[in-house]
């Protein structure tokens, strides 16, 4: 068996290395020329990692990342919602993290190199087209030196949002949907707030913060370096996207200032002077895709992204996308090609579905929606808002259909 992947995101390498894991040949066929760290923060939860653990990276995440430790969910003007632990803070037997994804995708490049060797990873290839016949697949890839072939008996399209794969099979899809919300995303060097492990989601659908530490740097040892994310709500989202979905995209800091200005006051951090101090923001529309009613075609399917592309909403992005990963290499071990990506199909294509609908009603921070919606200028006790009992049944039933709570991680 050899598996051939698109796409050396975090879903795309997982998978090679779940598959190596499990004594099959894949190779990662990357278009970029080379892995660089791009992008910011991401959330990894922790029934993704606890499939990373048992790759064998929990050290290399740790050098790296932060465990989270409680998220506080918290109004615009900084009154408490409701604080939840997470990880093992919250009796899980793994943790969760919070780290920069280009150095996610940099400890699991580094040991699909370590493990795989070099050349079952190749950067500055990409995808043009790929045929298939009852016995194999055969990709073309363009590369610096012309174009190259490549065959094997399975294909895995995890090339993400834009995926070429996907386009190969729905064509007609046009532009992924925007649901009118901009979000600024950017990190900087700056002094800790509470255990130095917490996340903070404050604000509502118009205009929200999510703020986490991801890295921590012994040179300055008071200070992490801090993640942040502005969404303001722009419109409805009939109107044409402002800027095409490109992750590296610089934004202005005078635009996102608008957003955050006499809007955003939180005790825990000074907000305004953390995102002056950022050197270069970037934006991305808060974009996703209608879910696929097929995924797979005899030897090819997708993964992660380019399966279900959803809003960046309840931190499930890059742990769906390993999820998947680990689903497809167990499935390869049972059947051969076409049937394992069959089942694979089965069983993620409805579960990932789900998460899609769920996150555009606003997922686990529907909470904070809530609030705003019921008290728009704060409140005197939250009591008189919302029991306890409904902010957490709200943000459990969100855990249990994306396969994250305790007894569903730790069994
Ligand atoms: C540059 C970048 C920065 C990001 N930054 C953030 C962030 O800051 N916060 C956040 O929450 N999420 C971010 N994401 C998205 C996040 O990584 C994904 O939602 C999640 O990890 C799922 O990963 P994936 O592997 O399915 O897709 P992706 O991470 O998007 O990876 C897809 C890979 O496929 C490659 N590819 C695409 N087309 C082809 C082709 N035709 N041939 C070969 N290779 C191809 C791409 O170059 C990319 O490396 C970013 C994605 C990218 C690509």
């Amino acid at each position: 068996m050899r598996v051939l992947i698109v796409g050396g995101g975090v879903g795309g390498l997982t998978t090679a290395l779940a598959l190596h894991a499990r004594g099959i040949e894949a190779v990662v066929c990357e278009q970029a020329p080379e892995v660089k760290q791009l992008g910011v923060g991401i959330n990894t939860l922790p029934h993704a990692i606890k499939e990373l653990a048992k790759l064998g990276l929990l050290d290399a995440l740790d050098a790296v990342g932060i465990r989270t430790s409680n998220l506080i969910y918290k109004t615009a003007r900084g009154q408490n919602i409701l604080s939840q632990p997470r990880g093992l803070d919250a009796g899980y037997d793994v943790p969760q993290f919070s780290i920069h994804r280009g150095k996610l995708q940099k400890v699991l490049h580094d040991a699909t190199v370590e493990r795989l060797g070099e050349e079952q990873i190749k950067t500055g290839y990409r995808l043009k087209s790929f045929e298939q016949n009852d016995k194999g697949v055969s990709a073309r890839f363009e590369t610096s030196g012309g174009d190259a072939i490549l065959s094997g008996d399975v294909l895995i399209g995890a090339d993400g949002i834009h995926s070429t794969v996907r386009r190969h099979y729905h064509g007609d899809e046009g532009a992924p949907s925007w649901n009118g919300i901009l979000m600024w995303r950017g990190a900087a060097m700056w002094p800790r707030f509470a255990d130095g492990k917490t996340m903070i989601i404050a604000g509502g659908m118009k205009a929200k913060l999510v703020l986490y530490p991801i890295f921590n740097d012994l040179n300055e040892p008071d200070k992490a370096l801090m993640n942040w994310v502005v969404c303001a709500k722009l419109g409805d989202g009939s109107t044409p996207i402002p800027s095409r979905e490109d992750w590296s995209k610089a934004g202005k800091l005078d635009e996102v200032m608008q957003h955050v200005d006499g809007v955003f006051d939180l005790p825990e951090i000074d907000i305004e002077g953390l995102i002056k101090a950022t050197e270069q923001n970037f934006i991305y529309p808060m974009c996703d895709r209608d879910p696929l009613e097929q995924w797979t075609d005899g030897r090819v399917t997708l993964l992660g992204d380019a399966a279900h592309p959803m809003y960046p909403v309840g931190s499930n992005g890059a742990s769906q996308a390993i999820l998947d990963a680990v689903c497809l290499a167990d499935l390869l071990t049972k059947h051969d090609g076409p049937e394992a990506l069959a089942a694979y199909e089965a069983e993620r294509r409805p579960a990932t579905t789900e998460i899609v609908h769920a996150n555009r009603k606003g997922g686990p921070e529907r909470v904070i929606d809530l609030i705003e919606e019921r008290a728009p200028d704060g409140f005197d006790s939250l009591d008189d808002v919302a029991t306890p009992e409904e902010l957490t049944a709200l943000v459990g039933a969100y855990q249990l259909m994306a396969g994250f709570t305790k007894d569903q991680v730790n069994r």
